[in-house]
């Protein structure tokens, strides 16, 4: 066994001299896209470790038509994950409906006081710089059925602006022949007023009538 070992290169890491090569999508942090979240609480009440506090406060937005009511929206006061407690299943960026929780492959978070492993929004929200951008689309994947319906509305318009135009530059086609038709006729009549007797000729000749 011992000599089986010696023969082959070693496979310690040097860290911290050598970084690990992480795969992108490693479970190292959590970051907190703060403009997305609208306080659901969703992430706080499925984590099953509860070490996501989150506070906040309403606010009153006044209506801005007359005889419409004032309405009400959630304003975050306070965001912050436990990582001494957190058991890094995700669950809670599972469970965010707005997109606001990302995975971050950073680790290099360690304390020496546990209560810093507790990351306030300001921290999480630092974290969202390390995050990797998503994946690219696959080019054979399905097309989701809101772009197919959008691609098809604005298909619907193109072709109704299309066929618009046609029909107005077709009756402005018309008018124009109409009009330049009549302008000829006019300056006709105007060069030689007998030229349409002239043209046709009575006949005088014995005979020739009926
Ligand atoms: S990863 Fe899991 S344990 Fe950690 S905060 Fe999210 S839900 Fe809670
Ligand atoms: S689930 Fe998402 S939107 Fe809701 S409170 Fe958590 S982070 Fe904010």
């Amino acid at each position: 066994m011992t000599w089986r070992h010696l023969t082959r290169r070693s496979v310690t890491r040097q860290y911290p001299d050598v970084l690990p090569e992480l795969p992108p999508r490693s479970r190292g942090v959590i970051a907190l896209l703060e403009e997305n979240c609208t306080v659901c609480m969703l992430c706080a009440r499925e984590c099953p470790d509860w070490c996501i506090y989150i506070d906040s406060h309403k606010e009153t937005i006044p209506a801005t038509e007359p005889g419409a009511r004032d309405r009400q929206r959630n304003v975050l006061d306070r965001f912050a994950i436990d990582f001494s407690l957190c058991m890094y299943c995700g669950i809670c960026i599972e469970a965010c409906p707005f997109d606001a929780l990302f995975w971050s492959p950073e680790f290099e978070y360690a304390e020496l006081d546990i209560r810093d492993l507790t990351h306030e929004r300001d921290r999480l929200r630092d974290w969202m710089w390390t995050v990797p951008p998503p994946p690219a689309h696959d080019p054979a994947a399905e097309q989701p059925k809101e772009l197919a319906t959008a691609t098809a509305t604005v298909e619907r318009q193109a072709a109704e602006a299309r066929s618009t135009a046609e029909a107005r530059s077709t009756a402005e086609a018309r008018s124009t022949a109409e009009a330049r038709g009549a302008t000829d006729a006019g300056s006709a009549t105007d060069a030689d007023p007998g030229s349409a007797a002239k043209a046709d000729p009575p006949s005088t000749e014995p005979g020739s009538g009926p």
